[in-house]
């Protein structure tokens, strides 16, 4: 068993490489450098074993997760992440090499896509694995996107396709098949980095994708006053979920299950085509959902385009349906 030090010079001090004139791991508090004209952006989330991931999964997704869940929040503002901290809450169960080292792996696997060091942090022993991750990014100052800036008539986008995480879980659950490429969108979700430095330029209002479309999407509304037209058919939702949706007739599912960890956001019309243009040079595609109309009656989220039997009593965040 790996006692607090060994462990945390093991497995965490090789993620904490930092500047000369800074401070990483080792001392009583990290020291960082601050860009100046720009602001810090903080933000934290918690994964609790059983409650956020399934208790199957993976060192390796969890460290991946836990902290990519934190980098898709500091995409949503805009932010270029800078570092990380870490507190472990940690189960006997898990204090061995093999799953220390695949947490560590998991870590540094992403870490490494943007050079981000961890800085510190904090290890306890408890009977369930916690682990909470606070990310730190720079925005330019003043430059910060927020929920409350759409606007009547910006055109509505989500990157990535939705619905894939969330069709993963009841699977699993059930100890069900569940394809691959639904695993690994639930374990291993791409953090919209640059996507989201992207929208800087661009965007009115954004969020990330993190408890399902509709109630994330819900927050840009009521924090703008404003309201969406959605375009059912133009969501982007895989074959598989196509599938399912169409086999349960829950159409809903796609866009209320949670997990996509995209980032959905308004964009004015006068700068569409340019960040289109730009959007294309992007690993990550982007698509028009709908658009923001005018906030005159109390749904929020108006539906056209929607498939046949798409009303079937299903009343998970209020919808209208036009067609
Ligand atoms: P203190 O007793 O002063 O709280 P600790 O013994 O908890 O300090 O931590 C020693 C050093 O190791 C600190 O720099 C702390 O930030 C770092 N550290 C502790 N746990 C972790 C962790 N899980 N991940 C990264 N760094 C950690
Ligand atoms: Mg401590």
């Amino acid at each position: 068993m790996a006692e607090e030090f060994d462990l945390i010079e093991t497995y965490f001090q090789p993620l904490s490489v930092v500047r000369s004139t800074e401070l990483g791991i080792g001392d009583d508090g990290a020291v960082l450098d601050c860009p100046v004209h720009h602001q810090l952006v903080v933000v934290t989330d918690t994964l609790i074993e059983g409650v956020h991931f399934p208790e199957s999964t993976s060192a390796d997704a969890i460290a991946w997760k836990a902290l990519a869940v934190n980098l898709s929040d500091l995409a949503a503002m805009g932010a270029t992440p800078a570092f990380y901290s870490l507190a472990l809450s940690l189960p006997q169960s898990k204090n061995n090499q093999a799953w220390l080292f695949s947490f560590a792996q998991g870590l540094s696997k992403l870490a490494n896509l943007y050079a981000i060091p961890l800085i510190g942090g904090d290890t306890t022993k408890h009977d369930k694995l916690v682990v909470t991750i606070t990310a730190h990014g720079w925005v330019p100052s003043l430059q910060m996107i927020r929920r409350s800036g759409a606007e009547v008539g910006d055109s509505l986008y989500v990157s990535g396709r939705i619905g894939d995480a969330g069709l993963a879980v009841p699977k699993i659950l059930n100890h069900d098949v569940c394809p691959d490429v639904l695993r690994q969108a639930l374990d291993y979700p791409q953090p919209r980095v640059s996507l989201g430095q992207l929208l800087l330029k661009y965007a009115n209002s954004a969020i990330d994708v993190s408890d399902g479309l509709l109630a994330d999407l819900h927050h840009i509304l009521t924090q703008s006053s404003v309201a969406a037209q959605l375009n059912y058919s133009m969501m982007p939702f895989s074959d598989l979920v196509k599938q399912h949706t169409a086999a349960s007739q829950d159409w809903l599912f796609p866009v209320t299950a949670g997990d996509d960890y995209e980032l959905c956001f308004t964009v004015p019309k006068d700068k569409e085509q340019a960040f289109l243009v730009e959007a294309e040079l992007l690993d990550t595609d982007v698509t028009k959902i709908g658009e923001i109309v005018e906030d005159r009656t109390d749904e929020k989220i108006i539906w056209i385009d929607t498939p046949e039997g798409f009303e079937a009593g299903d009343k998970r965040l209020g919808y209208r349906h036009y067609d």
